[in-house]
């Protein structure tokens, strides 16, 4: 999973910088679909499985793609 790979190689990517002390720290943002009728993006499990936007069920799933960094934590 590409948020686990970042977490691991954060250490390495900061060795030597001003970051070095600091840990990484990754929301994964789980169950995203993009809606096929308006382009939407929403929570699947927030909205049970229907486009909030336009009601439709015709989705791409979008799961394991969205992430986004939380935080920064120094040690
Ligand atoms: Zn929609």
């Amino acid at each position: 999973m590409i948020p686990r790979y970042i977490e691991e190689c954060y250490p390495a990517a900061v060795d030597g910088t001003m970051m070095q002390d600091t840990k990484l720290e990754i929301e994964i943002l789980p169950g995203n679909a993009l809606c096929k009728e308006c382009n939407k993006v929403f929570n699947l499990v927030k909205n049970s499985g229907i486009c909030p936007c336009c009601l439709n069920k015709n989705f791409d799933l979008l799961s394991g793609k969205e992430f986004s960094i939380k935080e920064i934590i120094a040690f």
